[in-house]
């Protein structure tokens, strides 16, 4: 039988998920983010489920494509880059809107007329210092763009820098010098992300860009997604193919990290860093073997880890290892990994079997 390392997708949860974040949002229009292969979930496990958000965000025409080639005519946003001529050509084929972040953009709109996506989204830097024009030329950059034949609508948008921390002054002053500047113009805005969604209800404005947040991951620094009622969409899984006695003393994996302090048992699941578990992960970071919860014991091999099961002991061969997702939020292993639960569901390898989710006994 072929390796059972899957990550399952449930796409209720993100139907689900984005209902929630309706409620949080009522007054807003809503971008779904699916750039990176919908955050790692894999685009055509996504797509589907996220038919009633507004508009989907991309960051690469290659994305945008897909989005086509799977057979959603919903709005979407090319949010950067797309320059030459050829891609303008492409963008106006597959029907995008466009991110408007550089002055050679500004030029080449105007040199191409084919191109008049009916919406187009002036982004402007605030303080993020990433993308974006100086917000003094924000004005005359709005006029150009409104004058091009066949564009309705110019959203003007910023991006937080430090949204995720409460207490950080520039998220205020960010949207300070945003209303300073842009405050008298009809021009619908955009500026939330999601720590913007939860921390700082005065962004929501006309258009949140929800991302990590309809993956039912929280991007705060505490807590998880389940604190907002929402639920996990990925749910990585493996098994554990042997069950070995470790006596004390001795040391488990590579480099001798982990050294058993009793007679432990120890189970071996198949995966590892060759599917995108994290490497960095630290002894004692969250496993649930059978659905109960264990911990990490020496460093993440390529294929496998190693798992403590000594206080499990019917645990056995062939049960199920769950790495994150349902019982086991990714933002906890993520702070044992030193890294972010963006990055983890980001990096599963092409190993690793992608699944529709059944729907659950609990009746989800
Ligand atoms: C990816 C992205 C977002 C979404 O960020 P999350 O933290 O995942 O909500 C919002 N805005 C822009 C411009 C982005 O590129």
């Amino acid at each position: 039988m072929a390796r059972n390392t899957l990550a399952r997708i449930d796409s209720r949860a993100l139907t689900h998920n984005l209902n929630v974040l309706r409620e949080m949002c009522p007054d807003s229009a809503i971008m779904a983010l699916v750039k990176a292969d919908a955050y790692g979930h894999r685009l055509e496990f996504c797509l589907q489920a996220l038919e009633g958000a507004d508009l989907l965000g991309v960051a690469t025409l290659e994305e945008a494509r897909e989005v086509r080639q799977l057979g959603s005519h919903r709005p979407v946003l090319l949010l950067e880059g797309l320059v030459r001529a050829r891609a303008l050509e492409e963008a106006a084929e597959l029907g995008l809107e466009l991110v408007v972040h550089e002055p050679g953009q500004v030029e080449a709109l105007e040199q191409y007329p084919e191109f008049r996506p009916e919406r187009l989204w002036l982004k402007i830097d605030t303080g993020m210092h990433r993308l974006g024009f100086p917000l003094e030329q924000a004005r005359a950059l709005l006029a150009r763009l409104e004058a091009l034949e066949g564009v309705r609508e110019v959203v003007v948008m910023t991006h937080f820098a430090c949204a995720d921390q409460p207490e950080h002054p520039l998220t205020v002053l960010q949207m300070q010098r945003f209303d300073a500047e842009l405050g008298q113009t009809p021009n619908p805005r955009s500026l939330a992300n999601s720590a913007g969604i939860l921390h700082w209800p005065e962004s929501h404005r006309d258009w949140v860009r929800a991302g990590i947040l309809l993956y039912g991951i929280s991007p705060l620094a505490a807590g998880h997604g389940g604190d907002f009622g929402l639920q996990p969409v990925m749910t990585l899984e493996s098994e554990l193919i042997s069950i070995i006695q470790v006596r004390a003393g001795e040391s488990i994996g590579y480099g001798a990290r982990f050294v058993a302090d009793r007679d432990m048992k120890v189970g071996i699941a198949a995966i590892g860093y060759g599917d995108g578990y994290p490497r960095s992960a630290a002894d004692g970071t969250p496993v649930l073997v059978a659905g109960r919860r264990t911990r990490l014991v020496g460093r993440v091999s390529m294929d496998m880890i190693a798992v403590d099961v000594t206080e499990l002991p019917d645990s056995a061969v062939g049960d199920t290892v769950t790495l994150w997702g349902r019982g086991l939020p990714v933002e906890e292993v993520a702070r044992h990994a030193g890294t972010i639960a963006y990055e983890l569901v980001c990096r599963v390898t092409r190993r690793v079997r992608f699944k529709s989710m059944e729907p659950s006994s609990d009746g989800r």
